[in-house]
Parts: structure tokens; C-alpha cells; sequence
């Protein structure tokens, strides 16, 4: 009979901006601090440098696995 408080008016639980592109960046959930994103604007990775605020810095370039 009562109404679940799950309910959510917006389904996006972040938006945070990227800062290679300016595209705002929606995500559906918390991403936890050190976790990589992509822009879907520009595929840009991003890692979560903060939670509150979020905030995004460019991820840096991971280097190419030199053999083994
Ligand atoms: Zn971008």
C-alpha cells in the first residue's frame, strides 16, 4: 500500500562535464573514485578523481604492454 521509495524522478544519478569536450556526461550511477570513464562525445578516457564534487580529470594515456 505504500509507495516504494526507490522512485527516482531523474534517472540519472550524476552529471558531471567532460573536460576535453565540454559534453555534459550523464551517469546512472555513483562511479566510485580512481573508476574510468569515456566521454561518448569525443571517447576521451576520464578518471573519477572525486566523488563530491564529482569531478573528472583526463586519464592518462595507458603505454603500450611491451612484450610481457
Ligand atoms: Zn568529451
Amino acid at each position: 500500500m505504500s509507495t516504494p521509495a526507490t522512485t527516482t524522478p531523474n534517472t540519472a544519478a550524476a552529471t558531471c562535464e567532460c573536460p576535453e569536450c565540454a559534453a555534459a556526461i550523464t551517469l546512472s550511477r555513483i562511479p566510485m573514485r580512481g573508476e574510468v570513464l569515456r566521454c561518448a562525445d569525443c571517447a576521451v578516457e576520464l578518471e573519477v578523481t572525486s566523488t563530491t564534487p564529482l569531478t573528472l580529470a583526463l586519464a592518462p594515456e595507458v603505454q603500450e604492454d611491451w612484450g610481457e
